[in-house]
């Protein structure tokens, strides 16, 4: 089912949560929603449920308006955060409880009510966990578990909300892969509301970036991470070196001295080169004004950082730097720090 967003605003009180949002989900995509706390994401995932109604804009399924029907009439299945699997019932029941509760022409006989349960529970991979009861089940299990609940109804749309964001990392990373794969089996249109980046590009066919209740891009995860739009993007999605720039006569300047790289079309004016830090390059002092001395080196597990501090003629700047894998670097050493791969953004007057 393919969902179509329009122009659709939504403010409490005074605030504005979303911003004339334009967004079209195509159909049996996962499209991850992406920001930072605040961004708007779990208002336009209750906006799309019908939890939620917008002051403007419309929301269209296949074409139909949405906005005029209930979160019943949407068909739409939910897995949040916290697990809100019934207590009282065990496994098989909290599957089967979405069409236990179908009324008339809807409800299925009881064998194939087992029998699509039994699907379920093995497509999920807890066929074995039938009989338990939710306090008997792992974070991870219970997911599983509310994943083949929302999937019970045939929903036309899935829609998560940060539903990993309660387990351990290495569960998550686990259950990841899995929904990657379950995904694939099942194509159902499905929106991922997450905060957690390395989720979203591992997961989504589509990443929608957003920010202050505006979308800031909308692209395959190798387009938002390589080719961010924005400086927001850029920044958001993975490790950023920020170096100090200013455009002169359409050539960039660090200081008084010409850094030759490409200004990218941005205008006169303060500016901002951004890059990851594997594509920044540690280079001899003399061969860029990038150049000052290492201040400290830290280490997260493989990966190594350094802490440049530049020297210019409007004081210093430290940035960081990553270190290459084999390399030994001493604070106090001078360096110079050079951008392979880079993208240029002006710098907004604040
Ligand atoms: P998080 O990752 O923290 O859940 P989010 O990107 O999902 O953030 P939303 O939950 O959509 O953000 O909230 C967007 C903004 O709207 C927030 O500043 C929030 O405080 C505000 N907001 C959301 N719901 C309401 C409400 N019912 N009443 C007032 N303000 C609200």
């Amino acid at each position: 089912m393919t969902i179509d967003v329009v122009g659709v605003t939504k403010r409490f009180k005074t605030f504005t949560a979303l911003d004339h949002v334009n967004l079209t989900i195509h159909s049996g995509e996962l499209v991850a929603l992406l920001g930072p706390s605040g961004s708007g994401k779990t208002t336009l995932l209750r906006i799309i449920a019908g939890l939620e109604w917008p002051d403007t804009g419309e929301v269209r399924f296949d074409g139909e308006d949405a906005l005029s029907r209930s979160v019943r009439e949407r068909n739409v299945g939910f897995v949040f955060q916290h697990y809100a699997l019934f207590r009282h019932m065990n496994v098989f029941e909290n599957v089967a409880f979405g069409l236990r509760v179908r009324r008339g022409a809807d409800k299925l006989p009881e064998a194939a009510i087992r029998e699509k349960v039994n699907e379920l529970l093995s497509l999920v991979q807890i066929d074995w966990l039938a009989e338990r009861y939710p306090a008997q089940l792992s974070g991870g299990q219970r997911q599983r578990v509310a994943l083949a609940r929302a999937l019970a109804i045939s929903p036309r749309v899935l829609l998560l909300d940060e539903p990993f964001g309660a387990l351990d990392a290495k569960v998550r990373k686990e259950l990841r892969r899995w929904l990657r794969h379950l995904h694939e089996e099942l194509p159902v249109t499905s929106v991922l509301v997450t905060h957690d980046q390395e989720e979203a590009l591992e997961l989504a066919d589509r990443v929608v970036v957003m920010g202050h209740g505006r979308i800031e891009q909308v692209g395959s995860p190798a387009e938002v991470y390589d080719n961010p739009a924005t400086a927001f993007v850029h920044d958001f999605i993975g490790e950023t070196i920020t170096l100090p720039g200013e455009v002169r006569g359409g050539a960039l300047y660090f200081g008084t001295r010409a850094l030759g790289l490409d200004p990218q079309g941005v205008g006169d004016g303060p500016a901002r080169i951004l890059a990851r830090p594997h594509d920044v390059d540690l280079a001899d002092p003399g061969t860029t004004p990038f150049a000052g001395k290492v201040l400290a080196v830290r280490t997260f597990g493989p990966t190594r950082r350094a802490d440049v501090e530049l020297t210019s003629t409007s004081g210093p700047v430290v940035v960081e730097a990553a270190v290459p894998h084999g390399q030994t670097l001493e604070p106090g050493t001078q360096v110079g720090l050079l951008p392979r791969r880079y993208r240029v953004f002006s710098q907004p007057a604040r």
